[in-house]
């Protein structure tokens, strides 16, 4: 057996061990293997796949290799020179593409490309069809049509179409607009009489991106000239990208017969991050930055920022921040307290403050009265609706939540809890007041 032999089936191997989509992430980059008296060596792209493996599957390679060796072996991990090459490589090829699109005046970020656009399940084929139209620009998917929440790489993605043609074909003529520059365009050249310039200006181009076109919503003419602009391209097999934040089918104020052209191609959608994709993107970044990460601080950025990807990097940008500033080395406890404020709501416990503070909003009162002894009738209810809530809500013990309250004792609480759930089951309004306050304290 050769040594490609021994990989190709430990490869298979592993890959129904831990399923396609950690393969995907952490196996399959990685860049060769050689087996060399009784020790394997794998090269993998940087020390984030050497921690990670060893981490999550501490026995995986050598089980794996020794099952397919039929003997014992040691496993060691080379990590890549060809890394630093890389990164090098990448940005003289952003030196580059900067000074060309300058030249040319097209508006596009050079960072957003292929090759720092991390996939996972959420987002790959998404990824997969843009990479299919960059190859193959007016001839693949026509348009194709990206749609994802705010922060999940919509504009990356697009972009990345635009970098990709402009690195190998340097004939193409790329546009790169927002919907929303795309209406100011649509209302000045009517004001000013120059709608023909405006068609020259979006029908002569090989591939139009239009970001963010939900934006397009309630705007009759831009519609219009979105949707002749839309029609000319498609029939000269140019190619149409557009973005938005939502499927076709839910942009509402749109014409039917733009809604149609929007869906004509092909509609791909890109979907929160799972944990090891929004791992991967940190590692990333944190390698181009060249930022020291522990792995347990990785997994606790990962594991706080769910839903946004620019959040992710807005950690590292805060962590790197303190870092440098005090001279000390990022851990975990650097970690917890620099992005305490990231914490989403889910894992912040609710304390008696912020649901008096919501009580008192709603109510109109001032927070030091519900706080103090006052016993006025307009305090009375709000605040026992308040401890009703902390009782509801909080690990608060009751005489806490008592204390809290104008120092009233716990058997206070516990008939002020009473006194509210018996006017919830007998005021149906008042139970539906009740059950506003609990959304807008923890929706
Ligand atoms: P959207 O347009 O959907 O709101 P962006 O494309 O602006 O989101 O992405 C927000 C930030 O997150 C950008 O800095 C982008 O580079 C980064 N980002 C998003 N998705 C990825 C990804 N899959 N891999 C790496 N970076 C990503
Ligand atoms: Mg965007």
């Amino acid at each position: 057996m050769t040594v490609e032999d021994v990989w190709e089936k430990s490869r298979s191997i592993i890959e129904e061990k831990v399923g396609s989509n950690i393969f995907d992430l952490w196996i399959r980059p990685i860049k060769s293997v050689q087996i060399k008296d009784q020790q394997v060596t794998l090269e993998v792209p940087n020390r984030f796949f050497k921690e990670w493996i060893e981490d999550y599957y501490p026995n995986l390679m050598s089980e794996t290799f020794e099952g397919v060796l039929g003997q014992a072996v040691a496993v060691r991990y080379k990590i890549s020179e060809k890394e630093a090459a890389d990164i090098k490589r990448m940005e003289a090829r952003l030196e580059n593409r900067k000074t060309r699109l300058a030249n040319r005046g097209i508006y596009l970020n050079p960072r957003y490309t292929f090759d720092n656009f991390v996939t996972g399940q959420s987002n790959q084929f998404a990824q997969a069809a843009a990479k299919a139209v960059a190859e193959n620009p007016g001839r693949a998917y026509n348009p194709l049509f990206v749609y994802g929440g705010v922060g999940l790489g919509k504009t990356h993605l697009i972009s990345a179409i635009g970098n990709a043609v402009i690195d190998c074909r340097q004939e193409y003529n790329v546009l790169y607009v927002s919907a929303e520059q795309f209406t100011n365009e649509v209302v000045a050249a009517i004001r000013h009489s120059k709608t023909e310039e405006l068609k020259k200006k979006y029908r002569n181009v090989d591939i139009l991106l239009i970001d963010d076109v939900q934006f397009v919503e309630n705007k009759v003419q831009t519609q219009e000239e979105l949707f002749y602009t839309i029609n000319s391209l498609y029939e000269k097999q140019q190619q149409i990208v557009i973005s938005s934040d939502r499927p076709p089918r839910e942009i509402k104020t749109v014409t039917d017969r733009l809604r149609s052209r929007f869906s004509m191609g092909l509609i791909a959608d890109i979907q929160l991050p799972e944990f090891e994709t929004r791992v991967a993107i940190i590692q990333k970044k944190a390698t181009k930055e060249r930022m020291e990460l522990k792995e347990e601080v990785i997994a606790f950025i990962a594991s706080i920022i769910k839903t946004n990807i620019r959040e992710l990097e807005g950690c590292l940008i805060r962590l790197g921040a303190q870092s440098s500033l005090t001279g000390k080395q990022i851990d975990i406890d650097m970690a917890k307290t620099v992005l305490k404020d990231f914490l989403q709501d889910e894992d912040k416990p609710i304390n008696i403050e912020q649901i008096q503070k919501t009580v008192c909003e709603y109510f109109g009162l001032k927070l030091q009265d519900l706080k103090a002894r006052k016993r006025t009738k307009e305090i009375a209810l709000p605040r026992q609706i308040a401890m009703y809530l902390c009782k509801q809500l909080t690990k608060a013990s009751l005489s806490d939540i008592g204390k809290n309250m104008g120092g009233k004792d716990h058997a206070t609480v516990i008939y002020a809890c009473n006194q509210i759930e018996d006017k919830k089951t007998k005021d149906d309004n008042f139970n539906k007041m009740v059950e506003t306050l609990l959304r807008k304290i923890k929706p």
